[in-house]
C-alpha cells in the first residue's frame, strides 16, 4: 500500500479519484467483494495503467448493477478497476458516512468535510494550496450524486475555481468571485435571491444600502451576463445567509 502512496505523491498529474485517495491517507479498502489482483490492464473508471495491484471488477462491483455511468468509463472494456476509483465509488469519509455525495475539499494530505455555507463560501474564497478538489453535494440537485467521478483536480486557481456541484462542473472565475463577495453581503443582510439578482428600483433601493449606491450599479451590470447560469445560482444557493428582515 505505501508503495502505491509513493507512486501518486510523484505523478504529475492526479486524477480527482487519485487526490482524494492520497487526502484520506491512502487508507486500505475493507470490502469481501473485493478481489486484489496483479495486473498490466487500464483502470475501467479513469483509464490510467494500474501500477501492480489492482482490483477485479464484476458486474456488480465495485460499480452496482443499477449504475448507469458509464459514460464516465476511460476504458469500458477493462475487467479492472484502480484502487483509489474502487474507493472513490464505495469508500467511507473519516467521519463514515460514503464518500459518494460528500461535500469536501480534499488536497494531497487534508481531506475536511464541508458541513454548511459558511464553510463552503470559506473554502472557495481562502482555497488550500493546489492540487485540490472541491465538490459539493449538499443541496437537493446536488444530492448523492457521483461527484468524484465527475471532478476535476485544481491545479492553479489564476484563472479561477472548479467546483463540481452534483453532476455538473462550475467554474468560478476571478470575476466570479469577486461578485461572491458581495453576494455574500447582501445574503447576510437579509436579502433573497431575487432581490439580489434583478435590477428594479425597489431591490435597488435595499442593495445600496448594503452596497453603496455606485457599487450597487455595478453589481447589477456585473452579475447580467451570468443571470441565468448555473455559476450564479450555485453563488446564491451557498452564499450564507443572515436573519430575514
Ligand atoms: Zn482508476
Amino acid at each position: 500500500m505505501h508503495d502505491l502512496k509513493e507512486y501518486l505523491l510523484n505523478k504529475e498529474y492526479l486524477t480527482p479519484q487519485e487526490l482524494v485517495y492520497l487526502s484520506l491517507g491512502c487508507p486500505e479498502l475493507k470490502d469481501k467483494k473485493a478481489t486484489y489482483v496483479e495486473t498490466d490492464e487500464s483502470c475501467v473508471m479513469c483509464g490510467q495503467p494500474i501500477m501492480g495491484k489492482g482490483l477485479k471488477k464484476t458486474k456488480t462491483w465495485p460499480f452496482s448493477a443499477n449504475f448507469t455511468n458509464i459514460d464516465l468509463w476511460a476504458k469500458p472494456h477493462s475487467e479492472h478497476v484502480c484502487i483509489p476509483c474502487a474507493y472513490a465509488q464505495i469508500g467511507k469519509a473519516p467521519n463514515g458516512q460514503a464518500l459518494k455525495g460528500r461535500t469536501f475539499v480534499a488536497t494531497t494530505d487534508e481531506f475536511k468535510i464541508l458541513t454548511d455555507n459558511e464553510s463552503i463560501s470559506e473554502t472557495i474564497l481562502n482555497p488550500p494550496e493546489p492540487p485540490f478538489v472541491i465538490n459539493v453535494g449538499l443541496y437537493k440537485k446536488a444530492f448523492q450524486k457521483h461527484l468524484i467521478l465527475r471532478s476535476k483536480v485544481n491545479y492553479s486557481t489564476q484563472n479561477g475555481i472548479i467546483v463540481q456541484y452534483g453532476e455538473e462542473t462550475v467554474i468560478l472565475t476571478p470575476d466570479l468571485l469577486e461578485i461572491y463577495k458581495q453576494i455574500i453581503s447582501l445574503r447576510k443582510a437579509g436579502l433573497g435571491w431575487g432581490e439580489i439578482k434583478y435590477d428594479t428600483p425597489n431591490n435597488n433601493k435595499k442593495k445600496a444600502e448594503i452596497l453603496g449606491e455606485k457599487e450597487t450599479h455595478i453589481f447589477n451590470e456585473r452579475i447580467k451576463p451570468y443571470l441565468d447560469t448555473l455559476a450564479l445560482e450555485f453563488l446564491l444557493i451557498t452564499a450564507p445567509k443572515g436573519d430575514k428582515k
